[in-house]
């Protein structure tokens, strides 16, 4: 077991700024035009209601922990959150619970197998592993504040709509078309307890999840809610103390090992920013002390990330100068320690 001290250990950060508020302008509108065009990808259809979204939409913003928000395209197109919301409740129960017992009760690892999975459960002897897929995120639903699952809802919506720095809503239809097909999440939820590793009503707390997936959120929701995250937890926009510096980089942490499904290793490699994506072909991308990139477009590779938001938060990622793990000697010092490398 991997554990790291705080306590007495002096708390630095290792990030840098964004370019000009002109250039990501502009930069946000050039990744919209390089990949409007794309028609890679299906729209989602295992939800029955999902189907029925429009495949051309496509909207960006980036939101600056200044508060700046930059966008293009369909940025105000509203769209359920689904599984992006797993990032957002992770948060808050950090937010409640702190650390240790999130990484003990529900896990902190990528299970390599898609986000629904059953097997994921039984090969970790019940253990659910992951919050950012579906069994991860029941069990963590299920870790809510709340005296009743109506109570556990109301807080994740508030809790969701301070990230968004807006209140947001549920799309009923989404919600009820999800609640009369969800079979493999009851069937998640009920393996979940069978091993003991659920403390509520399975049926309830797939509810509660069900609606926290058919929030409303629009792009730059996203980009605000991420940006919050890249913030220290405050919101750039309305100023509000979220959560802490410590839940974001938890959460952050999460988001790099598992955001994308079982694609999250291959995203790091090509983007190198923390991410979460959803069914309904919304992603959240967050350069920590910058500010973060909200994408919908509903066309969906085959892991279930939007084709269009992934190519253009890749594109973004490069020219704003966002991977985590990128550095240059060059860029360092205006070439100088380059130079002198070179001479001795
Ligand atoms: N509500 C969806 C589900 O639980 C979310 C899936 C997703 O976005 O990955 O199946």
């Amino acid at each position: 077991m991997i554990t790291s001290e705080s306590a007495g250990v002096p708390q630095r950060v290792s990030t840098g700024r964004l370019p000009g508020w002109d250039e990501v302008e502009s930069l946000t509108v050039t990744a919209h035009e390089r990949y409007r065009d794309l028609h890679d990808g299906t729209v989602a259809d295992y939800i029955p209601v999902l189907a029925g979204a429009d495949p051309g939409l496509f909207g960006l913003a980036v939101s600056e922990v200044s508060g700046a928000v930059h966008r293009v395209g369909d940025s105000a197109h509203t769209f359920t959150v689904q599984s992006v919301s797993k990032a957002f409740v992770y948060a808050l129960v950090c937010r409640e619970y702190g650390h240790e017992v999130v990484k003990d009760r529900v896990g902190v690892n990528n299970t390599g197998l898609p986000f629904n999975s059953v097997m994921a459960i039984e090969l970790n002897d019940g253990h659910p592993m992951n919050p950012m897929v579906n069994a991860g995120a029941i069990a963590t639903t299920a870790l809510m504040p709340g005296a009743t699952p109506a109570e556990q809802w109301e807080l994740i919506r508030t809790g969701l709509s301070a990230f968004a720095g807006r209140q947001l809503t549920m799309d009923g239809t989404v919600y009820a078309s999800e609640m009369a097909t969800n079979h493999r999440n009851k069937a998640i939820a009920r393996l979940l307890e069978s091993y003991g590793r659920l403390d509520a009503d399975p049926l309830e707390i797939v509810d509660v999840y069900t609606r926290q997936c058919a929030l409303l959120v629009t792009a730059e929701d996203l980009a605000v809610m991420g940006a919050t995250l890249a913030d220290g937890g405050a919101n750039p926009v309305t100023g509000e103390q979220v959560v802490s510096p410590d839940v974001c980089r938890d959460t952050l942490a999460m988001l790099a090992a598992s955001g994308m499904y079982e694609r999250s290793g291959e995203w790091l490699f090509e983007i190198g920013i923390p991410a979460k994506s959803g069914v309904a072909g919304g992603i959240v991308a967050i350069a920590p002390g910058k500010g973060a990139i909200g994408a919908f477009s509903p066309r969906l590779n085959s892991a279930g990330n939007s084709v269009r938001g992934q190519r253009a938060i890749a594109y973004l990622s490069r020219a704003l100068g966002l991977n985590l793990f990128a550095s240059d000697a060059d860029a360092r010092i205006g070439g100088t320690v380059a130079a002198e490398r070179t001479r001795s």
